[in-house]
C-alpha cells in the first residue's frame, strides 16, 4: 500500500463536489439509482475519487438490483479497510479506501460467487478509467 494521503476538511472541500465530500468524508450516501455508475457497463477501473487508488474492476461489477455500483470482489484487498458500523440501527460493515480513509460504502454478504460478497459502493466515491484511455 502507498503512503497514506492526509488532507485537512478545507483542501478535501476545495478537491470535492459537495455531494463527493459529503459521501467519502461526511459518511454520506447518495440516493439510489442517481449516481453516475450503477447503471454503467464499460470495462476499466473504478478508483477513489479523493486519491485515485484502485479500487474496484469492471471485472467484478454486477447488476444488484439497488440502485448503487456493486462488485463481488476489490481489485487490490489491501487498498480497502473495513469497519464496523453500527449507526442507523443497524449492523453493517463500512468499507474504506485504505489510503485516505474516505467511505466508500459498505459490504455485504449475499453477493454472487465466487466471494459470495456485495460491494455496495456510492457512485460519488468513484472515478471511472476506461480501458480504451
Ligand atoms: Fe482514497
Amino acid at each position: 500500500m502507498a503512503e497514506k494521503v492526509e488532507k485537512t476538511d478545507q483542501e478535501w472541500q476545495q478537491q470535492l463536489t459537495p455531494e463527493q465530500y459529503q459521501v467519502t468524508r461526511k459518511h454520506g450516501t447518495e440516493r439510489a439509482f442517481t449516481g453516475a455508475y450503477h447503471d454503467h457497463k464499460a470495462t476499466g477501473t473504478y478508483t477513489c475519487v479523493c486519491c485515485g487508488a484502485e479500487l474496484f474492476s469492471s471485472d467484478s461489477k454486477y447488476d444488484s438490483g439497488t440502485g448503487w455500483p456493486s462488485f463481488w470482489s476489490p481489485a487490490q484487498a489491501e487498498n480497502l479497510t473495513t469497519k464496523r458500523d453500527l449507526s442507523h440501527f443497524m449492523a453493517r460493515t463500512e468499507v474504506l479506501c485504505a489510503r485516505c480513509d474516505a467511505h466508500l460504502g459498505h459490504v455485504f454478504n449475499d453477493g454472487p460467487a465466487p466471494t459470495g460478497q456485495r460491494y455496495c459502493i456510492n457512485s460519488a466515491a468513484l472515478k471511472f478509467q476506461s480501458d480504451k484511455d
